[in-house]
């Protein structure tokens, strides 16, 4: 038994579970791709009618019955949920209260993952949110 409780960004949208964590996987699909705006996404898979949700959230049809909850006001995705597997919805890891709790057991639909993700380890990692640009040699500035 795992109690969780989850939000959007703006605070609009929450939600609360106590229960079994039937998944934690992290989907490379292009769907999820497109959908995130992200390269990758961590799911914990929860028991759809134990999730306690406050606040309007809003859906979209992505294919056939299968919806992708978001908030309407910050547009944070909160879900993923289909018919496919009906007694279970895939919440979004990254809306835990506390992400630091999310440990994926497994990646999906690996033959879509974005090739640079294997390359992250070599690629230079700063502490801040951004360096400053190479400078590019004067030959290519316009
Ligand atoms: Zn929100
Ligand atoms: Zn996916």
């Amino acid at each position: 038994m795992t109690s969780l409780t989850g939000r959007c960004m703006c605070g609009a949208v929450t939600w609360a579970y106590s229960g079994e964590v039937t998944r934690n996987l992290v989907c490379h699909c292009a769907d999820c791709q497109r959908a995130t705006s992200s390269p990758i996404t961590a799911f914990l898979g929860l028991r759809r009618d134990e999730v306690n949700w406050t606040g309007d959230i809003n859906h979209y049809e992505s294919t056939p019955n299968t919806f992708r909850g978001f908030c309407p006001s910050c547009g944070t995705r909160l879900y993923f949920r289909s018919d496919r597997w009906p007694s279970e919805i895939h919440v979004h890891a990254a809306t835990l209260a506390d992400p630091g709790q999310y440990r994926p057991d497994a990646q999906v639909l690996i033959r879509s993952k974005a090739k640079w993700l294997d390359q992250l380890p070599l690629i230079p990692a700063h502490d801040g949110f951004q360096q400053e640009p190479s400078p590019r040699p004067p030959a290519e500035r316009p």
